[in-house]
């Protein structure tokens, strides 16, 4: 994962990617402090090229889901080979990435970002299923159950748990039992649900060049 921190990615980029949790959300988020791109205080953004410009959609995507660049272009060049029939790349490249382990934590509520997720199912507090996937790229399929490792439960990561999860919006392809803590794949994520704040077409136009 690239060394720059959280907060510059989104300057960059121009946009919130929600990498730090709660923070995003309040007066402290750099976006709201410093909307203006790392080390360009007090210009405007100047016009990019087009290449700039697929780069920039590509950057943000990819960081908006917390990938690193190999990994992120191999799902890329995944849903190109794969596109056909009436689903398009775009939709294929999101359900894929909606698909993935450490996303569907984050979707839950169970992690305040998907950095947050990666960590908790890194350092094995997640299960799928009934046993310890440790996996954050793990692909998920219908009727997966996902669920906190019994045993750390009490981890500091899960504090306040409970009071978190009462505002969090779970997705149409998601159930998650506030109780038992346990989340269910009920279906394929829905592309037009998930709204990522790029131009797809310039992510495939990036990467074809
Ligand atoms: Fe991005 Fe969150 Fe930092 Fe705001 S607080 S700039 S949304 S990572």
């Amino acid at each position: 994962m690239s060394k720059e921190p959280k907060c510059k990615k989104c300057r960059r980029a121009g946009v919130k990617l929600f990498l730090k949790g709660t923070r995003c959300t309040g007066p402290k988020c750099a976006m709201v402090k410093k909307n203006y791109p790392p080390g360009e205080k007090g210009k405007r953004r100047s016009k990019t090229s087009e290449y700039g410009k697929e780069l920039n959609e590509k950057q943000k995507l990819r960081n908006w889901y917390n990938l690193r660049e190999k990994q992120f272009k191999n799902y890329v060049i995944e849903a190109m080979k794969r596109q056909g029939g009436e689903e398009g790349s775009g939709d294929i490249l999101i359900k894929n990435l909606e698909n993935r382990l450490d996303n569907t934590v984050y979707r839950l509520g169970l992690a305040e970002s998907r950095p947050k997720a990666k960590q908790l199912v890194g350092h094995g507090l997640i299960f799928v299923n009934g046993r310890k996937i440790d996996i954050p790229s793990y692909s998920l399929e219908e009727g997966d159950v996902i669920s906190v490792n019994p045993n750390k439960i009490d981890s500091q990561l899960f504090e306040n748990l409970t009071e978190k999860l009462k505002d969090q919006d779970i997705p149409s392809w998601l159930f998650f039992d506030r109780k038992k803590l346990e989340g269910k794949v009920t279906g394929e994520p829905v592309p037009e649900e998930v709204e990522p704040p790029v131009r797809m077409t310039s992510i495939f136009e990036f990467y074809s060049r």
